[in-house]
């Protein structure tokens, strides 16, 4: 059986991939940082495991790779944020941001990939934003670690194609989610009349694209960042 990990299962967009995946065959590692009650229910739903993975703490990191072993399938979906001026928001909350979403991102892709070089299979599949493409005001910080995950799936990419390992990277728009639980119903209106489609993206949009990315029907598929947005960025 192939073995998924996904960073942030606790979460809103991991959790629905998290439970597409075991759908599609997969043993699932539902990460989690803070939320073990949720993770473990999840797991228990879908009969994979949950496992503590703080990305922003390498010994919790190499602590759940030891336990999981190899995996064929990594997504990087663990991601915080925060809506300030940039010069108002703190030192501490900004290196967090970065951390979480960006460095965590890398370390525990650099753990897992030695057994993907070896077995010369694997895919990693990296979740962005649109705001890591077009930037968003008041999410300096989130925007600026949105769009290294966006350099890290492109550079990454290329070093391990020769190995036989796919990245890519899924840019979601509007998710309706824990994350976006700040903004009032007038806002959610403005926004809204901001997506073509006219309306807001589901965790399960994602998870599709996830489950398609992490398919050999996307076997020629690599290096890409897919925008899953409702037309918001085209
Ligand atoms: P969410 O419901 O708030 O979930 C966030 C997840 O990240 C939680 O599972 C949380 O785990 C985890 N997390 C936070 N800090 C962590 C850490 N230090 N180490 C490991 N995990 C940590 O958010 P979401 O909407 O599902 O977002 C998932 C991803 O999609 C994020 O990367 C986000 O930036 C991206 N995204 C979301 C939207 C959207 O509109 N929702 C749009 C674009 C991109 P615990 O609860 O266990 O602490």
């Amino acid at each position: 059986m192939k073995k998924a990990v996904v960073t942030g299962g606790s979460g809103g967009i991991g959790s629905a991939i998290c439970r597409a995946l075991a759908e599609n065959g997969y043993y699932v590692y539902v990460g989690y940082a803070s939320s073990a009650e949720k993770a473990a229910l999840l797991a228990a739903e879908i009969g994979g495991e949950s496992l503590e993975i703080d990305v922003s703490d390498v010994k919790s990191i190499d602590a759940a790779c030891e336990k999981m072993g190899a995996v064929n399938l990594l997504v990087n979906n663990a991601g915080i944020s925060e809506i300030d001026l940039f010069t108002a928001i703190s030192e501490e909350k900004s290196s967090n941001i970065i951390n979480v979403n960006l460095v965590g991102a890398m370390e525990l892709t650099r753990k897992l990939l030695p057994s993907m070089i070896r077995e010369k299979s694997g895919c990693i599949i990296n979740i962005s934003s649109m705001w890591g493409e077009v930037g968003a005001s008041c999410e300096v910080d989130y925007s600026a670690s949105k769009a290294g995950i966006i350099g890290f799936t492109k550079a990454l990419a290329k070093e391990v194609a020769p190995s036989g390992i796919r990245v890519n990277c899924i840019s979601p728009g509007f998710i309706m989610t824990e994350m976006n639980s700040r903004f009032s119903v007038e806002d959610l209106e403005l926004i809204r009349e901001e997506i073509p489609l006219g309306i807001f993206g589901e965790p399960r949009h994602i998870a599709d694209a996830v489950v398609f990315l992490a398919s050999e029907k996307a076997e020629y598929i690599t290096g890409q960042i897919i925008g899953v947005n409702g037309g918001m960025v085209v």
